[in-house]
């Protein structure tokens, strides 16, 4: 429990709904472990009361916000500045109130995505450098969307981008598009039904990311990948779901003879102690944060 004062700083976390999170839980550990007087809250705030919620970060100094459904699409027209990757891919999940040289907050608001920094980090840190890499994404929704732009601009070479002909289809049509228009990567789009080109890149692949949910509840015994033989031995295998810690895929993966597989639980940490890193300008303390989270 922190020692709350009157010198306590304030980082908000804005969606709806919101109570379940573990945010908060994340944050306030890391916030007491590296020294830094600051809390993290909650707060239930939708569309409708966006625009006044971000205001307050302003007028009550706070250190920023995290931002999530329904919001992350919608905030950056309150925003002053938004990092590039987030404003190609066209959502925003965290909010910093920047500061001038005293380290005081200056009401000038920054919006960045953390997702796909987070993902591209716990790469980092298993040894993996994206560039110059082929890569295969399952996925157009928001953490597909997220790691995309990232890898892409850090220097992901070929992106290939699957998904099935949901509504979500058209919004990987696009980020193809502002893929290829901004930066040096090749992508394209293709329907996640062509089991046949899905086997063919995948098989020139060095990473595989799915990002679609699938293998989680109330999807945890599917896997979007037909059999084990669309895997080879190199390919890095990776998932956004962390629950359960293996999923289906996984297993596939490991069944054919891949040993570099990862859950998503890298991402969701290097998501939050990027953020928090945003906030504080401290640097977050992975190593305690990985034991307590028991990864
Ligand atoms: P989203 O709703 O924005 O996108 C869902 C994607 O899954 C879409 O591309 C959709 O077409 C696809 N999809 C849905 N049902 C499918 C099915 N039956 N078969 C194949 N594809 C299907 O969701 P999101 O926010 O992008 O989250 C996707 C997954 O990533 C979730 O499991 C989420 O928990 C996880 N995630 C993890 C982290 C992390 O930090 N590890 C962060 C964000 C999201």
């Amino acid at each position: 429990m922190p020692n709350i004062t009157g010198h306590t700083e304030l980082v908000g976390l804005m969606a709806y709904p919101i109570r379940h999170s573990q945010s908060p839980t994340t944050h306030n550990l890391a916030y007491d472990k590296i020294g830094v007087d600051a809390v993290q809250l909650a707060f239930e705030v939708d569309n409708d009361s966006l625009k006044d919620a971000i205001q307050s970060i302003r007028a009550l100094k706070m250190l920023g916000a995290n931002i999530s459904m329904p919001n992350k699409t919608v905030v950056h027209q309150y925003l002053d500045d938004v990092d590039e990757a987030a404003r190609l891919c066209g959502a925003i999940n965290t909010v910093v109130n920047t500061r001038d040289a005293d380290g005081n907050v200056t009401g000038f608001l920054k919006g960045y995505n953390t997702d796909g920094m987070g993902y591209w980090q716990a790469m980092k840190e298993e040894g993996i450098d994206c560039k110059g890499m082929k890569m295969v994404l399952i996925g157009t929704g928001g953490a597909a969307t997220a790691v995309a732009v990232r890898g892409a601009l850090d220097g992901v070479a070929e992106l290939h981008l699957f998904n099935i002909r949901d509504k979500f289809y058209p919004r990987g049509e696009e980020i193809v598009d502002i893929i290829n228009r901004n930066t040096a990567c090749k992508a394209d789009m293709h329907d996640l039904g062509d089991k046949a080109l899905l086997r063919e890149l995948m098989g020139q692949a060095d990473l595989l990311c799915d990002a679609t949910g699938m293998g989680m509840h109330p999807l945890e015994d599917r896997t979007n990948i037909p059999d084990p033989s669309y895997f080879h031995p190199e390919l890095i295998v990776t998932d956004t779901v962390y629950a359960p810690r293996e999923t289906v895929m996984m297993k596939q993966a490991k069944e054919a003879g891949c040993t570099r597989v990862y859950n998503g639980m890298g991402m969701m940490l290097f998501q939050a102690l990027i953020a928090i890193e945003l906030f504080t300008g401290k640097s977050a303390p992975v190593d305690y944060m990985k034991k307590k989270l028991g990864i």
